[in-house]
């Protein structure tokens, strides 16, 4: 199982259990959002960073500009915070929807 490194706390962790982020906009400058193929397999390739799926992680990734500097980007995609949280709640859905 490859182990990712949190860009937030730091710990490692399976990579399928880490939400990925990627760089979007090569041309009008470097943007980071989330990989909609988190969780896949590695569906889109490139540079890639990881968090946990824990707003805490994401919180601490932001105050430390992991993100843009691990992606060599240049800012992070405006609704970054609301993506992210989206995300959670589509995922927990998911997962409970497979655990009935
Ligand atoms: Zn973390």
């Amino acid at each position: 199982m490859p182990l990712r490194t949190c860009a937030g706390c730091g710990g490692k962790f399976a990579k399928a259990s880490l939400v990925r982020f990627t760089v979007f906009g090569e041309v009008s400058g470097r943007i980071v959002g989330i990989d909609p193929g988190s969780g896949d397999k590695d569906r889109s390739g490139g540079r890639g960073a990881y968090i946990c799926p824990n707003p805490v992680c994401f919180g601490k990734a932001m105050k430390k500009n992991a993100l843009t500097r691990r992606l060599r980007a240049a800012a992070v995609s405006p609704g970054l915070k609301q993506d992210f949280e989206h995300f959670l709640r589509l995922r927990n859905n998911h997962d409970k929807k497979e655990s009935l």
